[in-house]
């Protein structure tokens, strides 16, 4: 179930941005690292991965800020709501994921694991029976993960 993926269709608060993908519906994962909190100005942000080329924006497309070395993030620059995070190396495509809250039926989605785990607000208690990632496992697993999806090995 959590290698399926699901046709979705999404958007932000204001209705200028809409977006269908097919994502990992059932393999959503709780990010606390500081990033994220400053970016949703929350304790985590929690997204699914979308499978590589498959999303597409109906209207607006988001406006992006790089965040990191390794990414962007996307945004309603009419309301601020947060949608998507992308790479900013082509080949690291597949890592691109939308805000949990952006899909429009949200109450679908499945969490799997925490990441950035040792970065978690020590208030805030959600899905605590799930596995816990710490930044470094989660470099380690994206490191992985990028040696699976790199081209040559196709
Ligand atoms: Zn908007
Ligand atoms: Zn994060």
């Amino acid at each position: 179930m959590e290698h399926q993926t699901t046709h979705v269709t999404g958007g932000c608060l204001c209705g200028r941005i809409r977006y269908e993908a097919e994502v990992f519906l059932y393999n959503g994962y709780i990010c606390h690292c500081t990033i994220c909190q400053r970016s949703t100005g929350q304790p985590a942000e929690i997204t699914v991965l979308i499978k590589a080329g498959t999303l597409h924006y109906v209207g607006e497309e988001p406006r992006y800020y790089v965040s990191s070395g390794d990414g962007k993030r996307g945004f309603c620059a009419e309301c601020g709501a947060r949608i998507v995070w992308q790479a900013l190396r082509a080949e690291d495509d597949w890592l691109t994921n939308v805000t949990v809250g952006s899909l429009d039926r949200p109450a679908e989605a499945r969490v799997t694991r925490h990441i950035y785990a040792d970065t978690q607000l020590p208030w805030y208690h959600v899905c605590e029976e799930l596995p816990k990632l710490t930044g470094q496992d989660a470099d380690v697993l994206i490191e992985m993960l990028r040696q699976e999806h790199r081209p040559d090995r196709a």
